[in-house]
């Protein structure tokens, strides 16, 4: 067949542009649990997180990876799962995934996931680092910065970690919701909000940073070296107010950075993935993915990957897992991902008689392309 020769979405490589660590730890099924779940908390009593679009898939999906019928049961596959070991069933679950490329968030639960040279290792691809703002000013903070030296301590380990990533993630969204002021804080007041902060720690408050101005400032120093900005947006666990989650809220930031030559990746989006798909569609520096939904969506997830395609320039489309701790996760994420992305492509085809060598293009743009274009990574390698 002619079509044969023209890459799809099956075999085509992707580029993660927004994941994390996975664990090789052996995982008991409390600890399994709670890596497939957005919750904090167990599942009530007598009742299962297997009992989900996301267990389902991974029974349906993951088992026959680790050597078993396509659903088996939780109590089969995690036998399974405990008798390969948890290294070896992650490195079998990472490699059958055809990610070239993960890029790595590193500021969340750091120490209970592999860095990104482990995971190049046990994936058997390329692995980047991306930098989350909120952690570097608490690492200074934690470290004895005080009040008078933060923004300059700030401007110096923000360099020096931008040296060895490829780009930066904002989690605005848990810490303040996305309808914070959208302008630049003055020095005076980023002072004073670090000096109030500090006092608050003094007091016995944890070192976890929610104060919008503090927040602010790290966005526009990332702005101002005209970093890829990835935001937490929409889904996520219970610590996030979800109705101050909508991209929407960021249509001012987005108009006062649009010339800054940072590009702004709003990361998840679901339900706000149409919202998303516009604010693509009109400001030149704004990207999207609907990774995590595309998990937790399982049998739905072609329809939320068709929807990504209505408004949005298929060059501000990406791909990414957003997947945490369970190699099951990125093994889903492209698979699924891969199939939506296959079957919206199809149907344009019957309706409308998109040729194949055009669904090639725009799938070859959305697995990979778009990503490199938008973090600048061919500017670096060839
Ligand atoms: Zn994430």
């Amino acid at each position: 067949m002619s079509t044969e020769s023209f890459m799809t979405a099956s075999d085509v490589p992707l580029l993660d542009h927004h994941c994390h660590g996975v664990t090789t730890a052996d995982l008991d099924r409390a600890a399994f649990e709670s890596l497939i779940t957005e919750s904090d908390w167990d599942a009530p009593d007598g009742t299962t997180h297997f009992d989900s679009q996301v267990g389902f898939a991974i029974r349906r999906h993951c088992a026959p990876v680790l050597g078993l019928e396509p659903f088996a049961t939780p109590e089969e596959y995690l036998r399974r799962r405990s008798e390969l070991g948890g290294a070896e069933a992650s490195r079998r679950l990472l490699r059958a995934t055809g990610i070239s490329d993960y890029f790595i968030e590193t500021g969340y639960r750091g120490d209970e996931i592999l860095d990104p040279d482990e995971m190049a290792d046990a994936a058997d691809a390329r692995a980047f680092e991306v930098v989350r703002l909120e952690r570097l000013a608490e690492e200074l903070v934690i470290g004895g910065c005080d009040a008078a030296g933060f923004r300059a301590a700030y401007d110096g380990l923000l360099e020096e970690r931008l040296r060895g990533a490829v780009g930066v993630k904002s989690i605005a969204a848990y810490r303040i919701g996305l309808d914070f002021a959208a302008e630049r804080p003055s020095a005076r007041e980023v002072d004073d909000a670090v000096a109030n902060w500090l006092d608050r720690i003094a007091q016995g408050d944890p070192v976890r940073l929610d104060a919008p101005v503090i927040i602010r400032h790290l966005l526009w120093a990332a702005v101002d070296r005209a970093c890829a900005i990835q935001f937490h947006i929409g889904y996520g666990d219970a610590d996030v107010d979800l109705h101050r989650c909508s991209p929407l809220l960021l249509t001012e930031f987005l108009r006062l950075t649009r010339e800054s030559g940072a590009r702004v990746m709003l990361l998840h989006c679901y339900p706000f993935h149409r919202e998303a798909g516009y604010l693509a569609q009109v400001f030149p520096h704004v990207y999207f993915d609907v990774g995590l939904a595309i998990n937790y969506t399982g049998s739905r997830s072609d329809e939320i990957i068709a929807e990504t395609l209505e408004l949005a320039p298929f060059h501000k489309i990406l791909f990414s897992s957003d997947a945490f701790g369970a190699a099951e996760l990125y093994h889903l994420g492209a698979l699924l991902f891969r199939r939506g992305l296959q079957r919206a492509l199809d149907v344009f085809a019957e309706r409308d008689g998109w040729p194949a060598s055009e669904r090639s293009r725009v799938t070859e743009l959305i697995a990979w392309r778009n990503a490199r274009r938008a973090y600048r990574l061919d500017e670096e390698s060839a």
